[in-house]
C-alpha cells in the first residue's frame, strides 16, 4: 500500500490541534492508504507540545518534532519534510484553513501521475480590499520578475511525491521562500481549487510588516531584476544628464551665463540622491541575504523528536 506523511507546522495552537486531529483522522481513515502525521512544534509558548504528546500517546500514527525555538513556518515545514520518508508528503496548516477533505482528491491526482498537487483558494473571504489588492500586486510583480511561475492565491498546502519533496529538501538556502522553492522543482504539477475557511480557533501570526518582509524575501530570492532596474535607471539618468549638459553648455556659449539655475540644480541633486540611495538599498537587500547564506548556520535545531510509528 502507498504511504503518505502529513507535515503540520504548529505555533501556539493548543486549541485547534485536537480539532485538527479529529478532522484529519476522519478523512484519512476513509482513504485506502498508509498515513502518518508529524506535528512540528515551532517553539510554541502555550501547551501545544503537551497536546501533541498526549495525542501521540493515544494514537501513535501521530508523531511530533519540536524545534529549539520559534524559527518560522518555512523552517518548521522544512524540518518536517526533512523527516518525511513516505511515498508522498502533504503540507497542511493546523488551523483547518486548509480543509483536510481535499487530501483524497490530491491522492487521486497523485495516483493519476502528478508529482505536485497544490491547492489554490477560490475566493479570499473575510479579507480587506487592501489585503487582496496587495496580494494581487505581489503575485504580479514576482511573476513578471522571475522565470519560475508562482501560482496565485496558493499557500503551502500541497501533496508532493517522494521525488518532488526530496528535491525541495535538497534546496538548503537560508532564505526560504517556500512557494518559490516548491515551484522551482517543477515536475508534473496539478492545481486544485478550494474554499479557504476561517480559522477554527486561535489567531493568525501574520501582520503587514511580516508580509512586507515576506514579499521582499520572495522577490530577492527568485529574481535579480531589482538590481538590473538600478542599472537601467542609472544609465537612463546619465544619458539624459549628458544631453542636458550639452544644452546648458551650448546655451551658455551662445547667450552667456546670468547665474540662474538654483531650482534646476536642486531638482537634479535631490533626484540623483534619491536614486542613489534606492540603488544602495537594493544592493543592501541582496548583500544582507548573502551575509545570511554565507554564515552556513543550520536551518533549524531540534529539541525533541518522537516519530510516528512506521
Ligand atoms: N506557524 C508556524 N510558525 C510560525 C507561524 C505560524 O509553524 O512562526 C504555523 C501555524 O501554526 C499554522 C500555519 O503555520 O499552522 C499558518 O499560520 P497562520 O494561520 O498564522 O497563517 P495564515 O493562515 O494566516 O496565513
Ligand atoms: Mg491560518
Amino acid at each position: 500500500m502507498p504511504s503518505i506523511d502529513i507535515i503540520v507546522p504548529v505555533f501556539n495552537e493548543q486549541d485547534v490541534i485536537p480539532l485538527f486531529e479529529k478532522r484529519i483522522k476522519d478523512v484519512m481513515q476513509s482513504c485506502d492508504i498508509k498515513w502518518r502525521v508529524i506535528f512540528i512544534d515551532d517553539g510554541s509558548k502555550d501547551d501545544s507540545l503537551a497536546v501533541m504528546k498526549s495525542i501521540h500517546e493515544s494514537n501513535n500514527q501521530f508523531g511530533y518534532l519540536s524545534l529549539s525555538r520559534n524559527f518560522g513556518k518555512e523552517y518548521a515545514v522544512t524540518a518536517g519534510l526533512d523527516h518525511a520518508s513516505a511515498d508522498a508528503a502533504v503540507v497542511i496548516d493546523v488551523d483547518l484553513q486548509d480543509p483536510p477533505e481535499l487530501i483524497p482528491d490530491m491522492i487521486a491526482e497523485w495516483h493519476a501521475g502528478f508529482d505536485v498537487i497544490f491547492a489554490t483558494r477560490k475566493a479570499r473571504h473575510g479579507e480587506s480590499m487592501a489585503k487582496k489588492a496587495t496580494a494581487n500586486l505581489f503575485y504580479r510583480i514576482i511573476n513578471s520578475m522571475s522565470k519560475i511561475d508562482i501560482p496565485k492565491d496558493t499557500g503551502d498546502y500541497r501533496l508532493m511525491s517522494r521525488r518532488a519533496y526530496q528535491a525541495v529538501n535538497k534546496l538548503r538556502e537560508r532564505n526560504r521562500f517556500m512557494k518559490g522553492l516548491f515551484a522551482w522543482v517543477g515536475y508534473k504539477q496539478k492545481q486544485l481549487y478550494f474554499e479557504r475557511e476561517p480559522r477554527a480557533a486561535g489567531t493568525t501570526k501574520w501582520n503587514y510588516s511580516k508580509l512586507w518582509r515576506f514579499a521582499l524575501d520572495g522577490i530577492t530570492s527568485f529574481s535579480y531584476m531589482p538590481l538590473r532596474f538600478a542599472t537601467w535607471i542609472g544609465m537612463t539618468v546619465a544619458i539624459l544628464a549628458f544631453f542636458y549638459g550639452v544644452i546648458i553648455i551650448t546655451k551658455t556659449i551662445i547667450m552667456g551665463n546670468d547665474v540662474p539655475g538654483y531650482p534646476s540644480l536642486m531638482v537634479v541633486i535631490l533626484f540623483l540622491g534619491g536614486i542613489q540611495l534606492t540603488a544602495l538599498g537594493i544592493i543592501g537587500e541582496y548583500l544582507g541575504r548573502m551575509f545570511n547564506e554565507s554564515k552556513q548556520r543550520p536551518l533549524y535545531l531540534i529539541d525533541e523528536y518522537q516519530p510516528p510509528e512506521q
